[in-house]
């Protein structure tokens, strides 16, 4: 979608600090970080959000989370410990309507979230 921001930033028709990109997905730092580590991983292909997913996404959808593991290694927070989000709709709190992950880590975080 060319009005979609995430839809642009995997074109790299606007620019991000990418860690991470293969066929399937990208990652890169959040724009208004919430935690030292704060890494969004999107699919190319565009979904509004986790919720338009069918069945035949699965493997996408766990790709996503396997991609947010290996950055959270590569960020060295995987030991001390980390958060993965997916807001969904208004009451998840999304704003960008094309389905991402957020890697959350570097800090102590709390229970229940906001
Ligand atoms: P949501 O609220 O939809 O779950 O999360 C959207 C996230 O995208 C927010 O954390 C926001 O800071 C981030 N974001 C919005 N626009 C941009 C952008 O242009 N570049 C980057 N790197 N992050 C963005
Ligand atoms: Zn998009």
């Amino acid at each position: 979608m060319t009005d979609c921001i995430f839809c642009r930033i995997a074109n790299k028709e606007i620019t991000s600090r990418i860690v991470y990109e293969d066929d399937r997905c990208v990652a890169f730092h959040d724009l208004h970080p919430q935690a030292p580590v704060h890494v969004l991983v999107i699919p190319r292909q565009h979904f509004d959000n986790i919720l338009a997913c069918g069945a035949e996404d699965a493997p996408l959808l766990g790709h996503l989370q396997w991609v947010a593991c290996e950055v959270a290694r590569q960020l060295n927070v995987a030991e001390s410990g980390m958060r993965l989000v997916v807001n969904a709709n208004r009451d998840g709190g999304q704003s960008v309507n094309h389905l991402h992950l957020h890697l959350l880590g570097g800090r102590q975080m709390t229970w229940p979230p906001g």
